[in-house]
């Protein structure tokens, strides 16, 4: 079993929830830069409060400041992770790739999902996000409204002010062009570990098809 993972996608690509599924079944920690993020933030750390200087003006943090992050929290975690959204830049990918060469282990997956910007817009729109615990929600499917709370935690389920269309455009142009060329990177240095799902699917199939891959490899 394959346990060196990474998933990369556009925003509201399902990253989070397929993170979530695989780290269940296959018994991988999962972490994403966002929630360490915001969990820095909420508690009001040094790291947080650098980090709210970018975060806030709706830009990523540099690529030292996340590599910094990831390099702790794998060193509490162990060699098995799955990563959901990083490396963003091809930056954090090079400085991966030293820090696992390092220690022998290199990175064994690289999913790629991908989405049209429309159905990325529609559902931004429709999603209602919970800062406390990270969890988010299609508000139509669930048939929820702003401020109903989280299933998971019980803290009321909000519209993120990142949701808003001018923030959605700079996330949108900022995964264009610090994280496809990421995508490009691995397409050039690990080709064979490079997977494209197509993340228009239904949240099952691309469960589905993440986990096809790795039972084949
Ligand atoms: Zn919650």
């Amino acid at each position: 079993m394959k346990k060196r993972i990474v998933l990369l996608g556009p925003p509201a690509s399902g990253k989070g929830t397929q993170a979530d599924r695989l780290s269940l079944a296959y018994g991988v920690p999962h972490v994403s830069t966002g929630a360490l993020l915001r969990s820095e933030c909420e508690r009001g750390t040094s790291l947080g409060l650098e980090a709210e200087e970018w975060t806030g003006k709706g830009l990523l943090v540099p690529d030292e400041l996340a590599v910094r992050i990831i390099t702790v929290w794998m060193a509490e975690h162990g060699p098995s992770f799955l990563f959901d959204g990083f490396p963003r830049t091809v930056g954090q990918a090079i400085h991966l790739d030293e820090a696992l060469q390092s220690t022998g282990v290199p990175l064994d997956l690289i999913f790629l999902l991908e989405l049209p910007d429309a159905e990325i817009r529609r559902r931004i729109e429709d999603r209602l996000s919970c800062l406390k615990c990270g969890a988010t929600f299609a508000a139509s499917l669930h048939g929820f409204s702003d401020g109903v709370a989280c299933p998971r935690c019980g803290s009321p389920l909000v519209r993120r002010n990142d949701d808003n269309a001018l923030a959605l455009d700079r996330r949108l142009e900022v995964y264009k062009t610090q994280t496809m060329p990421v995508v490009s990177y691995y397409g050039k240095t690990a080709p064979s570990k490079l997977f494209r799902i197509d993340a228009a699917k239904g949240t099952d199939e691309v469960f589905d098809s993440i986990v096809g891959i790795l039972n084949r490899h």
